[in-house]
């Protein structure tokens, strides 16, 4: 009986796990819908779920931001998206900008801190430019 591997991937851009089955020639043998890591969906295919997220958004005719913090009012809790995916359970989220003078940028941090519904903690840390 003919075998094959089919792979899923979280749609979370902060997890993005990877969940392989064996597949048979009668179907399906098992086929996961949730995550295991952070409980969110999982995505089927060839592509990543990168391109996945990103082709959505075409079709809304829209780029996806590669984050997006949006605060309402200095009581609320900021609304985090990264790669089109929505950050839960926050724990802290860090964003740092500078300029070297008028008219070069200079570096960027962000950290992006948070939960699996399991209570696992996830931590994201980027630098770029002079922030390296
Ligand atoms: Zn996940």
């Amino acid at each position: 009986m003919d075998k094959t591997t089919r792979r899923y991937i979280c749609i979370n851009a902060l997890c993005r796990a990877e969940v392989y089955t064996v597949i048979t020639n009668d179907g399906y043998a098992d086929k996961p819908t949730i995550c295991p890591a952070c409980h969110q969906s999982l995505y089927e295919g060839k592509a990543d779920a990168d391109k996945y997220m990103s082709r959505k958004h075409e079709n809304a005719e829209e780029k996806t931001p590669l984050l997006t913090i949006k605060l309402e009012n200095e009581n609320s809790v900021p609304e985090v998206t990264y790669k089109g995916s929505e950050v839960k359970y926050k724990k802290n989220i860090q964003f740092d900008w500078d300029t070297s003078d008028a008219f070069d940028p200079a570096g960027l941090t962000y950290v992006i801190e948070n939960y699996w519904s399991d209570g696992t903690l996830n931590k994201l840390e980027r630098r770029k430019g002079f922030h390296r």
